[in-house]
């Protein structure tokens, strides 16, 4: 097993060597956070990106960090990604734009609100704190929300970060450690401690990760990951206007719809005073357009929580793929049939939340080392039984 005291560090004499301890190929957020835990503990790292660093889905995303209760395996990842990302709010520089928002989610109806109390009992009992609000304290936090909700659940732990910042910050990290890049290269084949290049060239390592994103299964195929398109609309600057990332209750019921279009209320305030509005779900393959019919359901349904939004000028609408699994996990481990090859690719709408924790059991299986969560749920090959 290469340690990070048992290589010769080339890095300093300008040529790049072929042989590495371990390849990432994909500058995402998710392979920039494997690189950067990799890089603690091997020399000899290096990321293959065609595009800008996190110009992918990384781009695309809202940048929520939360701690989701939809699975145990979800949970666990979740809850572990976030104590990572709070580990780290000290180093970070400013343009990565943390902040500790912590989520609201929104209860519209007493059917609704009837889950708040489970679902607060489930994360204090799992070490979250989580407050449950009347209809009065949801107002007094969130003055924007229309009357006659029946109340909400916060999550003050939950932060929003700017996930392009925060993906090159990981990067740079791991190149402080001696990680190397190559970018404006596509890998075109990749496994049995190998990675081609589209130009011919081919470099060798202990450990290959596919971190590729929605496309990881064009790299290795069968891997069971779709495109799921998502829109969200960003307004000009109103400070103040939202406080929390706001969503509705019914969000989950929109993640979980695998077959048709759906739409939820999803609000994120921006350091900038922007707002973010989301969130769409559509199984379409690559299609980038713009649907304007789902995203005037999306920002009617945010008009239906807070209605003087429809008062702001957006300002720009985008279109990004989220990288779906059929159980709603990511796909981190290695390859049955090829133990060199590690995937960390599937990360649906919680791969901001979950890039550290997946870079972190990345680094930990080429390390040998043990892990804090329970690997298996995320193993590849474990994701048809789900
Ligand atoms: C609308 C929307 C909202 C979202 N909101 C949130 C949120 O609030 N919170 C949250 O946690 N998550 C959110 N997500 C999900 C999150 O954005 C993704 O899960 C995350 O960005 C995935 O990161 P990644 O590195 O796996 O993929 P990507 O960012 O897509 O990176 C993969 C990289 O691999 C590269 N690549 C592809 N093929 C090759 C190849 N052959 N050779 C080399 N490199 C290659 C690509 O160029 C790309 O840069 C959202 C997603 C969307 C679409």
């Amino acid at each position: 097993m290469p340690s990070k005291t048992s290589h010769h560090n080339d890095h300093g004499g300008g040529s790049l060597s072929t042989k590495f301890d371990a390849i990432v190929v994909g500058g995402g957020i998710v392979g920039c956070a494997c690189a950067y835990y990799l890089s603690q503990s091997f020399q000899r790292v290096l990321v293959i990106e065609p595009g800008p660093i996190g110009g992918a889905s990384t781009a695309a995303g809202m940048g929520h960090i939360v701690v989701m209760d939809d699975s145990p395996a979800q949970f666990a990842l979740t809850y572990y990604s976030q104590q990572l990302w709070t580990g780290l709010v000290s180093q970070m520089p400013a343009d990565c734009e943390y902040r500790p928002t912590g989520t609201m989610w929104v209860a519209a109806d007493d059917e609704e609100f009837s889950h708040v109390e489970g679902k607060r009992k489930f994360y204090e009992s799992n070490g979250v704190k989580a407050e449950v609000l009347s209809p009065a304290e949801l107002a007094k936090a969130e003055p924007q929300l229309r009357d006659g909700l029946a109340g909400g659940l916060r999550i003050p732990s939950d932060s929003v970060i700017y996930p392009v910042t925060a993906a090159g910050w990981l990067l740079s990290e791991a190149k402080r450690n001696g990680a190397e890049l190559i970018q404006g290269k596509r890998a075109t084949k990749m496994g049995q401690r190998s990675v081609h290049l589209e130009d011919g060239t081919q470099f060798e390592a202990d450990f290959v990760i596919n971190a590729a994103g929605g496309h990881a299964p064009l790299l290795t195929p069968g891997l069971p990951i779709e495109p799921r398109k998502g829109h969200l609309v960003i307004t000009d600057r109103y400070p103040g206007f939202v406080h929390h990332q706001l969503i509705e209750l019914g969000y989950l019921k929109s993640a979980h719809e695998m077959s048709s279009e759906s739409v939820a209320f999803n609000a994120q305030p921006r350091a900038t005073g922007q707002i973010l509005l989301g969130s769409s779900r559509q199984f379409v393959g690559w299609n980038s357009e713009v649907d304007r019919k789902l995203v005037t359901k999306m920002v009617n349904r945010a008009a239906e929580y807070l209605p003087g939004i429809q008062q702001l000028s957006g300002i720009r609408i985008w279109t990004g793929f989220r990288a779906t699994t059929p159980n709603k996990l990511p796909i981190i481990g290695a390859m049955p049939e090829d133990p060199s090859l590690l995937i960390a690719a599937g990360h649906e709408g919680l791969g901001i939340t979950t890039s550290l924790a997946t870079g972190k059991l990345i680094a930990d299986w080429a390390s040998g080392s043990k892990s804090v969560i329970d690997p298996a749920p995320y193993i590849p090959g474990g994701h048809h039984e789900h």
